[in-house]
């Protein structure tokens, strides 16, 4: 059984909780971040280990507390909308820490785990038909940056005016956000035949993601003398990976999941993170 993928996300995770617990004071820290690192840590061990819904148990799991436990109930906006309130306010707490450790450095040591084990949007599209997707991919990577930027004079210009009720207006735009993502999801992925087609060329967070990604510690990597280049994982990848090529400049190599269905599907037990 390999472990050691897991040990290290549980430590990063635990070393996280304790640290913002020992600035902030705010005992949440400790049970929120030791709760999304031994999830993401087990949801690891079960997926590199071949079990097959290891991944979205714990997807639905993490996305599901996220969501309705902090997003909802506790009125949390963690859309980048939120972010960028929550950073404009001054308040390093909420979603600016989520962002920090999930999206912007943490990424850094595990890189697009995030993608893959704990958000509440692709915990849904990864239930959709097409795992694998059956069209080409197509040159839509602008969208996100659009939309990055949109999101950013919107929120900006909320405070240029001095809008009252802020905090308001941020609750419904995560409802309202997390909707449109959910039925734009869904629909793409119907459209492209291809349940990661919203990751793939809208979704926001991925301007952060694939920046710190690119350096990630952890990411699959062939090993080239057991490889017989049959080529299976790079047509099972959801997410279009140029796997067979160990470089970081690979293609779409910031797109990596760490789903490991590549290494799941290699007949020679090529393929590790
Ligand atoms: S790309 Fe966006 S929607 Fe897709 S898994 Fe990552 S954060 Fe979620
Ligand atoms: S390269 Fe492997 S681990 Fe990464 S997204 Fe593709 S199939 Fe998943």
């Amino acid at each position: 059984m390999r472990v050691s993928a897991a040990i290290l996300i549980e430590t990063i995770f635990l070393l996280i909780a304790f640290s913002i617990y020992y600035f902030t004071g705010n005992v949440f820290y400790i049970y929120n971040f030791a709760f999304i690192g031994t999830s993401v840590a087990v949801g690891v061990l079960l997926t590199q280990n071949g079990h097959r819904f290891g991944r979205n148990i714990i997807m639905l799991a993490v996305g599901s507390y996220l969501l309705i436990y902090v997003g909802i109930f506790g009125g949390e906006n963690l859309l980048l909308s939120g972010f960028w309130y929550y950073l404009f306010l001054g308040v390093f707490e909420a979603a600016v820490i989520h962002y920090l450790i999930a999206k912007i450095a943490g990424p850094v040591i595990f890189g697009r785990g995030w993608c893959g084990y704990a958000c509440w949007i692709a915990m849904v599209l990864d239930l959709l038909p097409y795992k694998i997707p059956t069209n080409d991919r197509k040159d839509w990577g602008y969208v996100r940056y659009v939309l990055f930027v949109v999101i950013f004079a919107f929120v900006s210009v909320l405070f240029i005016f001095k809008v009252n009720r802020l905090d308001m207006i941020m609750f419904y735009m995560f409802i309202i956000g997390n909707a449109v993502y959910y039925i734009l999801g869904i629909l793409l992925a119907y459209k492209l035949h291809d349940n990661r087609a919203f990751c793939k060329y809208v979704c926001p967070i991925t301007v952060f993601l694939k920046i710190s990604s690119y350096f990630s510690i952890l990411r699959v990597k062939v090993n080239q003398d057991k490889c017989i280049e049959c080529g299976k994982c790079m047509k099972i990848c959801p997410m279009d990976v140029e796997i067979l090529n160990d470089s970081r400049k690979r293609k779409n190599g910031t797109e990596c999941i760490l789903c490991l269905n590549c290494a799941k599907d290699c007949p020679k037990n090529a393929i590790k993170i």
